[in-house]
């Protein structure tokens, strides 16, 4: 009667518990990639319903849920593309949704590492700030050699795509490179801060949790490292 029929369920999607609407991978057709396609689903559909919102390590400015469908009704017009169509839709999304996760990367890096020069400039230990113990300055231009190495690299790749050059490879690449580096910068800054870097009141706490999931977000560092393996190898 002009309604595909939905049924099954989704955890973990991003401001789930507050959307209006999804875009939703579902299987039209038989297995492998050419069985699925995309439907923009409203929450306001019959069957469709939400769990409480997920309680999270970081990322609490946004909600996560589960998301589920009960033979939820989805009129045929809000089919997105063509039927089965839908892996190529996903793939292409997935390049911006790295790219963005790369951005994200990096800034995290970068808020930290702003936060630990402040920090170290002002917080006097033994006599002197602590800026002045090579231990620490050393970590510093350490995580601003990273910052500045990944942010280039996370351009160029932003450039080429603009370009329209395929960089499945390269974003892959990038996206491991930044989440290395915010991995690395978050846990320096945390530790430039000592024991203060441990308390909610300075951003370099919420930085290093707010960063864990940049690695599993959007393909997780294991599956980059797949993409890129097999581009490299060829099978
Ligand atoms: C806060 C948050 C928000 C999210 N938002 C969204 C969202 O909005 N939309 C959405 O669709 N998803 C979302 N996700 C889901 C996220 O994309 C997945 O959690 C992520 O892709 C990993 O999948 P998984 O959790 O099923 O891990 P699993 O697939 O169970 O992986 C577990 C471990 O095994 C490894 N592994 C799995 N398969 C392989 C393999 N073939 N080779 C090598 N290693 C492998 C993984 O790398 C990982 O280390 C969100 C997750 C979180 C935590």
């Amino acid at each position: 009667d002009g309604h595909y029929i939905v049924n099954g369920s989704k955890t973990d999607i991003t401001s789930g518990c507050r959307a209006n609407q999804l875009t939703t991978a579902v299987r039209t057709g038989g297995e492998g990639h050419r069985g699925l396609s995309l439907l923009i689903i409203e929450s306001s559909s019959s069957g469709y319903s939400v769990s409480s919102p997920l309680k999270k390590m970081g990322w609490w400015a946004s909600d996560t849920g589960q998301i589920f469908f009960d033979d939820c009704k989805v009129p045929v017009d809000n089919l997105l593309g063509e039927e089965g169509k839908g892996f190529y839709g996903i793939m292409q999304n997935f390049q911006n949704e790295r790219l963005q996760l790369c951005v994200i990367a990096n800034m995290t890096a970068h808020l930290a590492l702003e936060e630990s020069l402040k920090y170290a400039r002002e917080r006097q230990a033994f006599g002197r700030p602590i800026a002045g113990f090579q231990a620490i300055r050393h970590k510093l231009a350490d995580m601003a050699t990273l910052v500045e190495a990944s942010r280039e690299f996370t351009y160029r790749v932003a450039a080429k795509i603009n370009a329209g050059i395929n960089q499945v490879k390269e974003i892959s690449m990038a996206k491991n490179f930044a989440c290395m580096v915010s991995d690395k910068v978050t846990y320096d800054a945390v530790q430039i801060h000592g024991g203060a870097g441990y308390m909610r009141e300075y951003l370099v706490e919420r930085l290093y949790r707010d960063n864990r999931i940049l690695s599993i977000g959007g393909g997780t560092q294991e599956i980059m490292k797949e993409i890129i393996a097999k581009k490299l190898i060829g099978q």
